[in-house]
């Protein structure tokens, strides 16, 4: 792996809710009206390498998907930048264009994320074609190249979206991401609307896919198996703050941040326990509303050895060996 490729440095995002009707009325005849605002993405700093994927875990709401659009260019932060190999390409305000070709994304979704009325061999040449990336005669070729190296048949390029399985459609979704000869894929819970067996198939592509192009990636999920299989590294993201970050295997091995380790034990093991339970231990607690975030470490209301100091000062991610941890008790 070479330097540093992509690097978000202090990006943080706040949104305003849309006021409610009562509110509004409440506004309008100049009531008192409180200002909310979400914090989703709070003073986060990553690198990700050329060739590296890194993975992004949290529960839902914890704002990754959020930073996932930050990172693609497709959303601006409140405060913050984004580089690409050194240059400044995102910060507050509008975006460039060029980026709409450097870092693509494959969604959730592969149904609302591909053009029903149109042909797949037209979804995946669309974009190469619009940025110069390929003219139309080559352009057939190019839509059977990828569609061969997602594992489908060249000839399903007239074909409609409604005529694939959720598997498939992944497929031609990452197919038309990467026709477009991307620097960085961000992948944003890529396997999370498909059934296990599928999901496994498609982190099998995605592996793949890693090995013959060398792709560099930022690899959104709440489930830590999809990631640790997939991942060089691994954040995690609690209320909109990195609270962990390292190689995969530091942090699967040896988690040094209380969240972390909850994350871990959460997920449900085929281990039989006494001959007949199946024990795993779900994490307690709601993740809290990022309207009123609790002070101090986030995490203090639902951490098991929480103390008097995580309630009022918020803890620094702390390096030690190949991970860091942002908790008082974390070991440098
Ligand atoms: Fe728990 Fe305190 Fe560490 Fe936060 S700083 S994770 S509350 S021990």
């Amino acid at each position: 792996m070479s330097a540093t490729f992509l690097e978000l440095s202090a990006v943080s995002k706040r949104f305003s809710p849309r006021l409610s009707l009562g509110e509004r009325i409440a506004a309008a005849l100049g009531g008192d009206v409180e200002t909310r605002t979400v914090h989703a993405v709070d003073g986060v700093s990553l690198t990700i390498k050329a060739g590296e994927a890194l993975g992004l875990v949290g529960e839902s709401g914890c704002g990754k998907t959020t930073l996932g659009r930050i990172a693609a260019g497709s959303m601006a932060p409140s405060e913050g930048i984004v580089r690409l190999d050194g240059v400044p390409v995102i910060g507050p305000g509008p975006h460039p264009r060029k980026l709409t070709t450097r870092i693509q994304t494959v969604f959730q979704d592969p149904f609302a994320s591909l053009d029903p009325r149109m042909r797949i061999g037209d979804i995946i040449a669309e974009g190469p074609i619009a940025h110069g990336l390929v003219s139309k005669d080559a352009a057939a070729a190019l839509v059977g190249e990828w569609l061969g190296r997602v594992g489908l048949d060249p000839s399903f390029a007239s074909r409609y979206p409604h005529m694939f399985s959720g598997g498939q459609r992944q497929r031609v979704a990452i197919a038309r991401a990467l026709a477009m000869k991307p620097d960085i894929l961000v992948c944003d819970e890529p396997v999370a609307s498909l059934d296990v067996s599928i999901q496994a198939q498609i982190v099998n592509l995605f592996l793949q896919l890693r090995r013959e192009l060398g792709l560099t990636m930022l690899f959104i999920s709440h489930d830590l198996g999809v990631v640790r299989h997939i991942c060089d590294r691994v954040a995690i993201m609690y209320l909109g703050r990195i609270v962990e970050i390292g190689a995969a295997e530091a942090i699967y091995g040896d988690p040094r941040h209380p969240y972390t380790r909850a994350l871990l034990d959460s997920v449900p093991k085929l281990v039989i326990e006494d001959g007949t339970n199946v024990v795993f231990k779900p994490i307690q607690g709601e993740l809290p509303s990022p309207l009123s975030p609790p002070r101090g470490c986030h995490f203090h209301p639902r951490c098991p050895i929480a103390m008097d100091r995580c309630r009022g000062e918020i803890p620094a991610l702390k390096a030690s060996g190949t991970q860091s941890a942002a908790c008082h008790l974390a070991p440098t």
